[in-house]
């Protein structure tokens, strides 16, 4: 059981939820040398983390079977992978 995030209307018992990303952002994480360490028994190996940039799921909603959600779900989706939010750089 739960409720719609785009009609509202609860649905009942035993329904399929489908869980739809309808808001995604750039990410970019940066370069860290020597950030992963490997010990072994008598020997210390440290490994460069190479960063890189991508796309990840920024906000996701609960959407009913009924055709005229899922057409909006998908709309949303489609609109939000298309042109995801800008990048921005992780805390140290
Ligand atoms: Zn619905």
């Amino acid at each position: 059981m739960f409720r719609c995030d785009i009609c509202g209307a609860s649905a009942p018992p035993r329904t399929s939820c489908n869980i739809v990303p309808v808001k995604h952002k750039k990410v970019v994480f940066p370069f860290r040398k020597e950030a992963n360490v490997f010990k072994s028994w008598q020997e210390t190996e440290k490994k460069n983390d190479p960063g890189g940039e991508g796309v990840q799921i920024a906000k996701e909603i609960k959407v009913c079977p009924r055709k005229s959600c899922a057409n909006r779900a998908k709309s949303m989706y489609d609109a939000s992978i298309r042109d995801p939010e800008p990048a921005w750089l992780p805390r140290r």
